[in-house]
């Protein structure tokens, strides 16, 4: 098969860049690692910037169940706790049914996929002006066009040299499905030392619970269940939630080395999209929508260049200083914000400052999100 553009990696920018594509008739190929359905760490709150684009793509979240969520709560170690509703408002869907819907949807498309395969080297072969993309297992496709949307991490970031993998980062992130009695329209925050934890409800009456903290609190306590009856029940809203809920699954989802380090959106001619091209801090619940924002775009140049309407130069110039554009503020606020939450002191004092200045959380809300697409 002859494919105009591969995309590395089958998540959310993958998918939804991939119906694009193939919406305006190009042949694609996604290679994904894993197979269909699976759980991810991830807080699976949608902001609803996103239902124009899910909708001309031909998926509606409402008809899978989903969640909505119109308000937010804000709480801190010491049990200070603030609340306000969301201008835009989200909506909640497990990650595991949301990527799988949208796998179907691209099949029916037209869209390729190669599953369970890892791509382990990306070349650009100057003389043709086309990528061959190899697997672990020596397969090679070739393509004019490679969208790297692999994620936050993984081992091609080292192969293609990228910056951010020459420091470690501190970060871990914990995810369970839970039942419990929770308001179905709001996502609460609740802060602890080292870390914040996201709680929302999702489809068929299930929470998603999900945290991000550091590997040293992790060490200091020995385990996940110790570490979250030492610091994160502290919190007495996380104490309440976690005595009084029932998990889904017998462990939670673990991920480390999460990095919000600012990353390069084109590296060797690849387009990155999606936490590849920048990951922003979870507490902004904007990494999704950010992701599909960015594959959109991404989709769209592409379409142009394959054209012949733009130059390669001018397809890697436009997409890096588009993205630019959109995303690199959001993500540089949501750095600031993460910073507040490092101690419990500092989080308290930030939710009685955010308590007294409402119109300041809605200026935080407002400068991590971007407007519907
Ligand atoms: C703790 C935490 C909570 C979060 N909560 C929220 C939230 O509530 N709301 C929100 O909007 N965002 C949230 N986010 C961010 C959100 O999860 C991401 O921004 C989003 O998943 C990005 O999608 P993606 O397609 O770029 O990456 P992913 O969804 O991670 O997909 C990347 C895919 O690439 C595949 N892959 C990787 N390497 C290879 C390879 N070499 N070959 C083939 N396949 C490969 C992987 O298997 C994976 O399926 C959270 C993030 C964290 C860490």
């Amino acid at each position: 098969m002859n494919y105009e553009t591969i995309l590395i990696g089958g998540g959310l920018a993958g998918l939804t860049a991939s119906i694009r594509l193939a919406q305006k008739g190009r042949r694609v190929l996604v290679i994904e690692r894993k197979t269909y359905p699976f759980h991810r760490v991830c807080g699976e709150y949608v902001s609803n910037e996103t239902r124009p684009f899910l909708q001309s793509l031909g998926f509606d979240p409402d008809a899978h169940g989903a969640a909505n969520i119109q308000h937010f709560q804000f709480t801190a170690p010491g049990g200070r706790s603030l609340e306000t509703s969301l201008d835009l408002g989200g909506f909640g869907l497990s990650r595991y049914l949301l990527d799988f819907e949208l796998y179907k949807l691209a099949q029916k498309q037209g869209v390729n996929f190669l599953l369970g395969k890892t791509v382990e080297r990306v070349e650009m072969l100057p003389d043709l002006d086309e990528f061959d993309v190899e697997t672990t297992d020596g397969q090679t496709f070739r393509a004019p066009v490679v969208l790297g949307s692999f994620g936050k991490r993984t081992k091609l970031d080292t192969t293609l040299n990228r910056d951010f993998m020459k420091a470690r980062s501190p970060y871990i992130g914990v995810k369970y499905h839970i039942h419990t009695d929770f308001p179905k329209d709001l996502i609460a925050l609740h802060n602890f030392r080292d870390g914040y934890c996201g709680i929302s409800a999702i489809e068929t009456d299930r929470y998603c619970l999900c945290y991000l903290t550091t590997r040293e609190n992790l060490r200091r306590h020995g385990s996940i269940p110790e570490m979250e009856r030492a610091v994160l029940w502290r919190n007495s809203h996380l104490k309440r939630i976690f005595n009084e809920s029932e998990p889904l699954y017998e462990k939670p989802e673990v991920i480390n080395e999460i990095s919000f380090a600012p990353k390069r959106a084109v590296e060797n001619g690849i387009l990155m999209v999606g936490d590849a091209a920048g990951l922003i801090t979870p507490l902004c619940g904007n990494g999704m929508a950010m992701a599909m924002h960015g594959a959109k775009l991404a989709a769209d140049l592409t379409d142009e260049f394959l054209s012949g309407k733009l130059t390669r130069e001018s397809f890697e110039t436009q997409y890096a200083s588009t993205w630019r554009r959109h995303f690199a503020g959001r993500l540089w606020v949501g750095r600031q914000v993460q910073k507040l939450f490092g101690s419990e002191r500092l989080s308290d004092v930030t939710a009685q400052a955010f308590g007294l200045a409402k119109p300041l959380l809605g200026a935080v809300i407002r400068a991590t999100h971007g407007r519907p697409f």
